[in-house]
């Protein structure tokens, strides 16, 4: 039985990753002046998300997406291609206009997120970023016509990869949202 399609980057056989990524250039699809995004540093919460916002390649059931700090995110090459996708999204993700790949979607709104940037690693011209932890909105994967009936394969598949399935975010992400949440409230002491 052919095994189910997660991403390119894992159905092959996700390479090693090193132990420390420093960060490097996120390079968009076009084959002339493409867009180059620098991100300084390591990436966070590495995951490959089934939402119907994300960016995947052909083919993707689901993204690869991660977490920078936005004042690590510098535009540096053909920014004048960019464009935001949903300018009313929590994520302001700007993508390129002629190849569609979103280069990195900044959190500017009042939220836990403020301050983070969203990116798709697999665009990275380096290697060896860390493997996906979690896989987030998994049963959203159907709102894009993926086979109900082909869900518990689906899980099944991310659980033999290593990688944990849940219907939103991770609970160690909704745990610090809800913490953020109640801070602001004042249920919680700030
Ligand atoms: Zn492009
Ligand atoms: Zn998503």
């Amino acid at each position: 039985m052919p095994s189910i399609a997660i991403h390119p980057s894992l159905d092959s056989g996700f390479k090693a990753t090193d132990a420390v990524f420093s960060g490097g250039t996120l390079v968009c699809n076009c084959a002339t002046n493409p867009v180059k995004v620098r991100v300084k540093g390591d990436i966070a919460h590495n995951h490959v998300c089934g939402c119907t916002k994300c960016w995947k390649p052909d083919g993707a059931v689901f993204s690869v997406v991660a977490v920078a700090p936005t004042e690590n995110v510098e535009v540096l090459e053909n920014g004048d291609k960019l464009a935001v996708v949903d300018p009313t999204a929590l994520i302001q993700r700007h993508a390129c206009k002629d190849c569609g790949v979103h280069m990195y979607g900044p959190v500017e709104r009042d939220h836990a997120f403020k301050g983070l940037s969203f990116v798709h690693p697999e665009r990275f011209q380096e290697t060896g970023w860390a493997k996906p932890g979690f896989a987030a909105f998994v049963s959203s994967i159907i709102e894009s016509g993926y086979d109900p009936a082909k869900m518990n394969g689906v899980r099944d598949r991310l659980r033999d990869l290593g990688i944990e399935p849940y219907d939103c975010l991770s609970p160690e992400l909704m745990d610090f949202i809800a913490t953020w949440t109640a801070k602001k409230s004042g249920a919680l002491p700030s």
